[in-house]
C-alpha cells in the first residue's frame, strides 16, 4: 500500500521538518519527504493543510468500566481523528489491571497519568482526603508494572478532593512525582489549596490543568491583576494546560491571559461522560476556541502535537524510515458560529480547526479508513 501526501505543510521541530513538501508512505513507513515521483495507490491533496505528528488530547476520562465519568476511548479518540489520549487520573493503583484490560480493546493509543490516590475516581470525588488511599508503595508497583502506558501522575488540588487535609496530600504527591522524575498534572480549581500554594510547589515541566478557569482564586486577583507567582512559574517552564471541561474554562480569563503572554502550552478537552456530547463534543471544538482567541497555527500545533509527543515520548517523529503516525490538520475560515465557554458566556467565531484525517499503518490496519 502506497500513500502520497501531496503538497502539505510539514511541521515537526523534533526532526527539523518545517517546509512544504510531499510525503510518500510505503507500507506504513515514511519512504521519502520532498518532491515525490511515486506511483501511489492513494493520493491525498494536502495543499494548505498541515501534516504533523499524530494529535494528542492530554486530558480526558476514559475508564468507562469502573468510573461514572468514563467514556469509550475510541469514541473521543480515533473516531474524532485524535490518535492519542491521556487519561488524567481516572484510575489509581487499585484498579490499574482492570483499566489496562479495558484499554486493550481500544484502537486509540491511550496513555495514563495515574491518580496519586489508589482509588482514583472510582468511588467518590474526595480521593485525597484519607491517608489509607495514599499508598506510595502500591503506586510505585503499578508504575513499574506498566512503564510504557503510565506516563505521569495526576493530582486534584481542590477543596472537594482534599477536604480537611489541606495542601498536605498535594505536597506529598508533587514530591513523589518529582522523586521519580515523572510528568505531573495538577488540577487547579476551588480553593483550598490556594493557587499560590500550588504554584509555590511546582517546577519546570509540571502541568497545571484548568488554569484558565473562571472561579474565584484563579489566574487573576480580585483587583484584576494577574497573579505574579503564576507569571514567574510560567517563565520558569511550568506548563499551562486548558483542560476545558464543563466548569473550567472562561473566555474572558483566557483572552486576558493570552494578551499578557500566558498562552497555553497544551490544549486539552477534559471530555468525560458528564460533559460529552452536550457541553463539549471534541478536542477540535476546544482547539477552535483557542485558535479564535488569538494563537497562531504553529502555537496550536505545538500544543496538540509536538509538546504532548515530547512529554509522552511518542514514537511519531516525521522522518524518513520511521513509521507514519500523522495527523492532517486544517485551519479554515467558516460562517459565523456560536461557541459557549464553561461559564455560559458566548462568543461568535468564524474560524475553525479541523482534524482532517489520521495517516499511519496502525490506524489503517484497523480498517477505519
Ligand atoms: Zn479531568
Amino acid at each position: 500500500m502506497k500513500i502520497l501526501l501531496k503538497n502539505g505543510r510539514i511541521y515537526d521541530p523534533r526532526s527539523g521538518e518545517n517546509r512544504k513538501a510531499d510525503i510518500a508512505i510505503c507500507n506504513g513507513i515514511i519512504h521519502s519527504i520532498g518532491k515525490a515521483i511515486y506511483d501511489a495507490d492513494e493520493i491525498l491533496d494536502c495543499c494548505d493543510k498541515w501534516i504533523v505528528p499524530s494529535v494528542t488530547d492530554m486530558h480526558v476520562h476514559c475508564f468507562h468500566k469502573r468510573t461514572n465519568l468514563g467514556l469509550y476511548a475510541d469514541k473521543i479518540g480515533i473516531c474524532n481523528n485524535v490518535r492519542n489520549l491521556v487519561d488524567a487520573g481516572s484510575c489509581g493503583a487499585d484498579d490499574i489491571d482492570d483499566f489496562m484490560d479495558d484499554l486493550s480493546e481500544m484502537k486509540t493509543r491511550v496513555k495514563i497519568f495515574i491518580n496519586y490516590s489508589s482509588i482514583g475516581l472510582t468511588k467518590n470525588s474526595c480521593e485525597l482526603s484519607e491517608n489509607c488511599w495514599l499508598d506510595e508503595d502500591k503506586l510505585m508497583k503499578a508504575i513499574k508494572k506498566y512503564p510504557d502506558v503510565i506516563c505521569g501522575v495526576k493530582l486534584r488540588a481542590s477543596k472537594s478532593v482534599v477536604k480537611d487535609k489541606g495542601t498536605e496530600p498535594i505536597r506529598s504527591g508533587i514530591q513523589f512525582a518529582h522523586r521519580l522524575h515523572l510528568p505531573l498534572m495538577i488540577h487547579v480549581g476551588n480553593e483550598p489549596p490556594k493557587l499560590d500554594e500550588v504554584l509555590s510547589l511546582v517546577e519546570k515541566g509540571d502541568i497545571l490543568t484548568h488554569i484558565y478557569h473562571g472561579k474565584k482564586g484563579g489566574l487573576f486577583l480580585e483587583n484584576g491583576e494577574l497573579n505574579k507567582l503564576a507569571i514567574k512559574k510560567y517563565q520558569k517552564g511550568v506548563l499551562f494546560d486548558v483542560g476545558h471541561g464543563s466548569a473550567s474554562f472562561s473566555f474572558d480569563v483566557a483572552e486576558k491571559a493570552f494578551k499578557l503572554g500566558l498562552i497555553p502550552h497544551l490544549i486539552s478537552s477534559d471530555l468525560h461522560a458528564n460533559n460529552y456530547p452536550d457541553k463539549i463534543s471534541s478536542l477540535a471544538e476546544i482547539v477552535t476556541k483557542i485558535y479564535n482567541l488569538g494563537l497562531n497555527e504553529r502555537q496550536i500545533l505545538d500544543a496538540i502535537s509536538i509538546r504532548p509527543a515530547k512529554i509522552l515520548h511518542l514514537d511519531n517523529m516525521i522522518q524518513v524510515g520511521n513509521k507514519a503516525d500523522l495527523s492532517i490538520v486544517s485551519f479554515n475560515k467558516t460562517d459565523k458560529k456560536r461557541y459557549v465557554d464553561a461559564e455560559g458566556n458566548e462568543r461568535i467565531f468564524d474560524k475553525q480547526v479541523v482534524f482532517e484525517r489520521l495517516v499511519g499503518s496502525e490506524v489503517e490496519n484497523h480498517g477505519l479508513y
